[in-house]
This record gives C-alpha cells, sequence and structure tokens, in this order.
C-alpha cells in the first residue's frame, strides 16, 4: 500500500485545522477495488434476509452515535447542530428502507411469455452490479452519499466511497462504523483524497460509479467512464424554481421558499434559488418574505453557517454583482452582503432572465424574485434552464396540473424539499442535473442489471430456432400475427 501523503480538513467558520486524512493513491484505490470484489462475491452469497439483518446493524449503531456523527458534519461544513442532526437522521430512515425492501423490490418475477412463446416460461432477476464507487460533494456529507451507499448495499454489491476534500472525517466515520458491524471485511471501503482519488475511483475496476456533485465534474465523471463503458449515475447541480399560483397559500409559500434558499446557507442542490410569482399575488409574497427574512442571520450561532467551500464565496458575489449591474432591485441585501466565510441574505426582485443569478447554480443564501403575469409563463421560465432537478408549486387546486408540466426529476406541491424525506420515491434530475435514480425502489434497481432466463418447458411440434423449420412453421407464424394483430385493436 502507497499512501503518497495527507491532505486537511478545517472548519470552515474558524478556519481552524480539524484532522489529516490520507490522501489515498490510484494504486491504493485501485487495490481497494479489488478487495472490494472479493467481498462483493461474499456478500451476494449471503441470503437477503442476512444482508438485511447486517445492514439494520449498521442502522442501530448509526442511531446510537448521532450526536457524534452530527458533531462531524457540524465541524466540517459549519451547518447548526440541529440541520446537522436532522440531516444524519433522514440517512439512517434511507439505509433502514433499503435494508427493509430490497428483497421485496429485487426479489425475481415472473414473466407471461406470449401466445406464440407458450412453452416457454420467462423470469427476470435482478443481479447486483459488483463494485460500486461513490464520489460524495460536502454539502450534505452523510445524507447524498448514503442515499447510493445505502440502496447499493442492500440490492448486494460492495462499496468504495471517496468522500469530498471538504468533508473526508464524516466519510471516515461512517466507514469505521460500518466495520464495527460488517461481517465481511472490505464490503464498504472509504477512500480519502482530493479530486484525484475520485478521478482513480472511476478509472479502477468498478462495475458502476455513482456521483454526486457539480456538473462540471459529472461530465468528467461520465467521459472516464463512457472509455470503458462503465455506467453511471450523475447527480448534479440545480437551479430550482418555486411557482406561486394566484390561489396559493402566501404565508406558507414565503416561509417555505425562504427556508428552502436560505437554510444551509443556500447549499442544498434541491434549494429554491428563483421565484415565479403570479402578479396579482406577488405584492403580498414580497412583502411577507422580506418580513421574515428580517429574522435570518448566518454566523456560527445563526439560522445557517457559513459557506462550506471558500471558492464559492466568488461565485455568489459574481452573481450578485451580475445581477445588479443588469438592472436587479434588491429587496434585502446588495452587493455587500458577501462577508467571508459568510453570506447575509440577498433576496432580489426583477432579474434580467439572462443573469447569471437566473442561468448557473449560485448555491449561496440568495433567492431570485420575478413576477409573472400568468401561472403558463411560470412555467415556461421554471423550464427555460439546462438545469432539471426538483421544484416547488404553490396552489390549492392547480398543484398537480401545474407539476405535471415541470421538466424536472421531483416536485414538492405546497411543500419544499419533502420528497428527499420519503425514502419510497426516487430521487435524481434530468438535463444538466443528471441522470439516473437514488432512493425508492429505482434506486435500489439502479445498482443491479436485469439477466433474463427463459426456459423451454415443453417441445411443441413447430419450431422456430432451429435449420429444421418447416415451410408450415412459416405459415403458422404468419397466420398466428394476422390473428392476433392484424385487426390494430388493444
Ligand atoms: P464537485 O463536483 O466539486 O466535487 C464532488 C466530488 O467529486 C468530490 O468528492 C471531488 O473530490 C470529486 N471530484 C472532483 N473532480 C473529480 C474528477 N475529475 N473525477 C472524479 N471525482 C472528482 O462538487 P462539490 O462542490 O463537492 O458539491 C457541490 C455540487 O454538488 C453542487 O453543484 C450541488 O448542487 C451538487 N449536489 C447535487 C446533489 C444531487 O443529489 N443532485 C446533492 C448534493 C450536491
Amino acid at each position: 500500500m502507497s499512501i503518497s501523503a495527507t491532505f486537511s480538513s478545517h472548519n470552515p467558520a474558524t478556519g481552524e485545522v480539524l484532522a489529516d486524512y490520507p490522501s489515498t493513491s490510484r494504486e491504493e484505490v485501485f487495490a481497494a477495488v479489488d478487495r472490494a470484489k472479493i467481498a462483493a462475491i461474499q456478500w451476494q452469497s449471503l441470503t437477503p434476509k442476512a444482508r438485511k439483518k447486517e445492514l439494520l446493524a449498521w442502522c442501530a449503531l448509526l442511531t446510537k452515535e448521532v450526536d457524534r456523527i452530527a458533531a462531524l458534519v457540524k465541524e466540517e461544513t459549519g451547518k447548526p447542530l440541529s440541520d446537522a442532526t436532522l440531516e444524519v437522521t433522514l440517512a439512517i430512515g434511507h439505509l433502514a428502507w433499503a435494508a427493509k425492501n430490497a428483497d421485496k423490490v429485487l426479489g425475481e418475477r415472473h414473466r407471461p411469455s406470449g401466445l406464440l412463446m407458450f412453452n416457454m416460461s420467462s423470469r427476470v432477476e435482478r443481479v447486483p452490479v459488483g463494485v460500486v464507487g461513490v464520489i460524495g460533494p460536502w454539502n450534505y456529507p452523510i445524507f447524498t452519499p448514503m442515499g447510493s451507499i445505502s440502496y447499493a448495499l442492500a440490492a448486494g454489491n460492495a462499496v468504495v466511497f471517496k468522500p469530498s476534500e471538504y468533508t473526508p472525517g464524516v466519510g471516515a466515520l461512517l466507514g469505521e462504523l460500518f466495520n464495527q458491524i460488517s461481517p465481511i471485511p472490505h464490503l464498504f471501503t472509504v477512500v480519502t483524497g482530493q479530486p484525484e482519488t475520485g478521478v482513480a475511483l472511476t478509472e479502477s475496476a468498478v462495475d458502476k460509479i455513482s456521483f454526486t456533485g457539480s456538473t462540471r465534474t459529472a461530465k468528467k465523471v461520465a467521459a472516464s467512464c463512457g472509455a470503458r463503458m462503465v455506467p453511471v449515475v450523475l447527480e448534479c447541480g440545480g437551479k430550482d424554481p418555486v411557482l406561486v399560483a394566484e390561489d396559493a397559500d402566501i404565508k406558507l409559500a414565503a416561509d417555505y421558499a425562504l427556508w428552502s434558499a436560505m437554510s444551509n446557507a443556500g447549499q442544498t442542490c434541491i434549494g429554491a434559488e428563483r421565484v415565479y410569482v403570479v402578479d396579482s399575488v406577488a405584492d403580498e409574497f414580497i412583502s411577507t418574505i422580506k418580513a421574515l427574512v428580517q429574522n435570518i442571520h448566518p454566523g456560527v450561532h445563526g439560522n445557517y453557517g457559513p459557506a462550506t467551500m471558500p471558492s464559492q464565496l466568488n461565485v455568489i458575489q459574481s452573481h450578485i454583482d451580475d445581477a445588479a449591474s443588469k438592472g436587479a432591485k434588491f429587496l434585502i441585501g446588495g452587493t455587500d452582503s458577501v462577508k467571508a466565510p459568510f453570506v447575509e441574505p440577498v433576496i432580489m426582485l426583477d432579474v434580467p432572465e439572462n443573469s447569471t443569478a437566473i442561468t448557473e447554480e449560485t448555491f449561496g443564501p440568495t433567492l431570485v424574485i420575478n413576477r409573472t403575469p400568468t401561472i403558463s409563463k411560470a412555467i415556461e421560465l421554471a423550464n427555460a434552464t439546462r438545469y432539471g432537478l426538483a421544484a416547488s408549486v404553490f396552489s390549492k387546486r392547480n398543484g398537480r396540473r401545474i407539476a405535471s408540466q415541470l421538466e424536472c426529476g421531483m416536485v414538492s406541491i405546497n411543500s419544499v424539499i419533502a420528497f428527499a424525506a420519503i425514502a419510497s420515491v426516487p430521487f435524481g434530475g434530468v438535463k444538466d442535473s443528471g441522470y439516473g435514480r437514488i432512493h425508492g425502489p429505482e434506486g435500489l434497481m439502479e445498482f443491479t442489471y436485469a439477466r433474463t432466463t427463459v426456459k423451454q418447458l415443453f417441445k411443441i411440434p413447430i419450431v422456430f430456432t432451429s435449420f429444421s423449420r418447416t415451410p408450415f412453421a412459416d405459415k403458422f407464424i404468419k397466420a398466428a400475427i394476422r390473428l392476433l394483430h392484424s385487426r390494430g385493436l388493444g
């Protein structure tokens, strides 16, 4: 084993060095994947019931250690302890769901063989892919990667996890706790490191990569994996809209939109970044949100913490400056709101649609509120983006109708972000927000492939799959097809 160097994790609020972690070398990443291949075979040899038991034991241990994990999440990200605790509990909920439902979702299924193939028995089984490489971000350092890790393990795979270089401690702790309960060595391995460690994972012998992070990096990951036809799940950034219709509960919409935009310092992939509010209720929405935001402040003991990644402050500043230069108005905050490492809340009005505050992910505690004449125009503007992760709709009567017209993977109606806490529903986006799904049955299926088995039950006089096929067989199949399909009936 050769570990080339170490790197430090920092508390983003104070700059204090928290601990040093190995920069796992390419050679060691490859070796970890090779060991995981053996572990995957052992894991798959257990019964689904035995796998469930092991994962629920991990669940119980994580539950016992909630406070310790949350404290570390707070230290490494700077988020309030209450938010960190909520994050850990949600991750545990997903692990429990995946463990309890894997067998039911992935069990072998019988399929009808059809009239012409009535002598065949057809079955489909879901086969674990083998070793899943999980690459994670820093903004939700346990909730986000566990959306892949839990579902991949429950589906029968081994996992090699590369946590973000900003939150290596949370990753290392997850691995340490898993190894306290794991019956199989190297089933879940954590490889800490800088981006190069992630690159090595994409070039290793993994059978699938599940990546969560920026769209820019996702494209590199997909290209690297594409060279060897390694499938990928890409969970990337967003520019999530909130649509407020004229029959919306305005107080609820303002409260939820504000929290969605500002909590976790705006560093939420599915957080609100743009609001499109119908003219007739816009004044009421704007005055309500203005009153609410007065009580929201960043700080070590504030409603939200610092920017976890210092370089993001430049992006946030540039989006605010660009909007200001294009004529946006400021309801709260302004071009001087970035006070490193914190950012005061910024709410901008009437922001031109070609501003970077509309076109790019800001990932800070900023919110754009634009008025639209109709809800149809709000839908059009919500969709006019290269992203397609999630959206929120506020409407008492037309929520589902509006939701059905949005080009994104997840919609909350009269709520925000709720789907992330519901383990039975899939999570993921479209367009530049990525592809593939974690969570729910789809998240379990994602880490398996379909293996079809068809078995001849008995011989029939007419054979199609042999050189002994007769002219009568040809006539028979044509006649049967005519009988079945010529009338075009369902
Ligand atoms: P990032 O893309 O900078 O890094 C993500 C991970 O990729 C890190 O572990 C990093 O070390 C690794 N990495 C960097 N370059 C790599 C390469 N060439 N090959 C392989 N791995 C590489 O993203 P980030 O700043 O850590 O996270 C923030 C982004 O994540 C935001 O865009 C946010 O919207 C997105 N995000 C998306 C979801 C989702 O589920 N859709 C959830 C959380 C965060």
